[in-house]
């Protein structure tokens, strides 16, 4: 999967905006980082709730019993409400607002509980509506619109019962304000810092993400590079080094064989001296796509081992096979036509000669005896008079 592209530099320190192509990146984000707390600070607002209990007992025991009935019920449904809304729905902006959803239930419902007290404690009592806020603002992590949202409701909600309680006088409604002002102010300014921090950690997340895919893709890349030749764009020297002692080592492991090809243009010198390096060039890379284009099937490696030299590594350890798939490239090579009038034998056209031998072959101690091998047969395609294949000559008994 890729990263989504963000600009992390662009961003404001506060107020950060989560660009609409990764909301629902983020969305997941906060679940899997922030659901625990979501669903733990549902639980402890209402076991703080449930405590209430003992101070409605001691500050308004006229409505002891009422208390603990209606926070019994309302803790019930709380149980229902969280096991829907974060066992089945998985909505997120529910998940967050939950907690505080439920805080406007139950302040309406502890108001109703003072109104209805004769206790002479209800003035004092009253400014236990703090609490209601603090909960409210302080147990979100998604969405600060509906903090702010829920906040402003349950402040309405507690001003117009305090002034209620107060018969609407508007002294003890201001003394009441003043004190719940810098409480709903603090929380709410706290609340904002934690959603700008978990969306700071989310676009931190994103961009350390996106700098390791491209570390990555640029290793990668680098790795590429160090096993290509520039010129053909096969494997270079030091790729077939590790790939011709991989090889080795796998036959070592499951006894299978394998086999080498080791390919050279018949009289590229003249080739050169007489069309020019760049021409050569050109030719090397012709003919390095011919036999790869051919090999495409997963047949083969092929590699450049220097000069107008190339070998070719095959899964393969038929020497029938071998000798068809051998003759085939030379084949194909020549049928590319490419004109060569300066070579000394009768042919007018570019040809290669081929040493090919397999790992099972006699005498082979180690990786490099096999490459040896298929040097010495390429020696005697050369000396045979080139444009041919020789290929070690293995009996069935061996
Ligand atoms: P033989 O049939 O015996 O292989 O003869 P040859 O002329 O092909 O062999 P020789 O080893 O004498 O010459 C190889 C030539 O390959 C020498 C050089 O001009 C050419 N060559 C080697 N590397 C490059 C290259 O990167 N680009 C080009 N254009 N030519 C190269
Ligand atoms: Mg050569
Ligand atoms: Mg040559």
């Amino acid at each position: 999967m890729t990263t989504p592209v963000f600009d992390i530099a662009s961003a404001q320190p506060y107020g950060r905006r989560i660009p609409a192509h990764l909301q629902g990146h983020f969305k997941h984000y906060v679940v899997e980082h922030h659901g625990g707390f979501l669903l733990a600070i549902n639980f402890i607002a209402m076991i703080a709730y449930d405590l209430y209990v003992f101070a409605d007992a001691l500050l308004i025991p006229d409505m002891a019993l009422e208390s603990l009935l209606l926070r019994g019920g309302l803790s019930l449904l709380g149980l229902l409400n969280i096991y829907l809304v974060f066992h089945h729905s998985r909505n997120l902006l529910l998940m967050d607002l939950l907690m505080p959803i439920h805080d406007i239930i139950s302040t309406i419902a502890w108001f109703e509980l003072l109104k209805r007290s004769t206790s002479p404690d209800v003035d004092t009592f009253l400014y236990a509506a703090v609490v209601f806020i603090i909960l409210a603002n302080l147990g979100a992590r998604y969405s600060f619109r509906g903090i702010l949202l829920c906040s402003l409701t349950i402040s309405a909600i507690i001003v117009y019962n305090v002034s209620l309680l107060n018969d609407g006088q508007s002294k003890p409604v201001l003394v009441f304000a003043i004190a719940y002002l810098p409480v709903l102010l603090f929380s709410l300014f706290i609340s904002w810092t934690n959603i700008n921090g978990v969306r700071l950690a989310f676009l931190n997340d994103l961009e350390k993400e996106r700098q390791r895919d491209e570390l990555a893709g640029l290793n990668q890349r680098l790795e590429e590079l160090a096993s290509t030749d520039a010129l053909t764009n096969v494997g270079n020297r030091r790729a077939f080094d590790l790939s011709l002692e991989n090889h080795w080592s796998q036959m070592g492991l499951n006894g299978r064989a394998f086999s080498l090809m080791l390919v050279d243009i018949d009289y590229f010198k003249p080739y050169n001296d007489h069309y020019g390096h760049l021409v050569g060039d050109r030719c090397l890379r012709e003919v390095a796509n011919t036999m790869s284009s051919s090999l495409r099937n997963g047949q083969g490696q092929i590699f450049r081992y220097g000069g107008e030299e190339f070998v070719i590594l095959l899964q393969i350890d038929s020497q029938e096979e071998l000798g068809v798939l051998a003759e085939r490239l030379r084949e194909e090579i020549a049928a590319l036509n490419i004109e060569h009038l300066h070579r000394p034998d009768a042919l007018n056209y570019l040809t290669i000669s081929l040493g090919v031998a397999m790992s099972s072959a006699p005498g082979m101690q180690q990786a490099h005896d096999l490459l040896a091998r298929c040097d010495t047969l390429l020696y005697q395609a050369k000396q045979q008079g080139r444009n041919r294949v020789c290929l070690e000559q293995v009996s069935e008994t061996t």
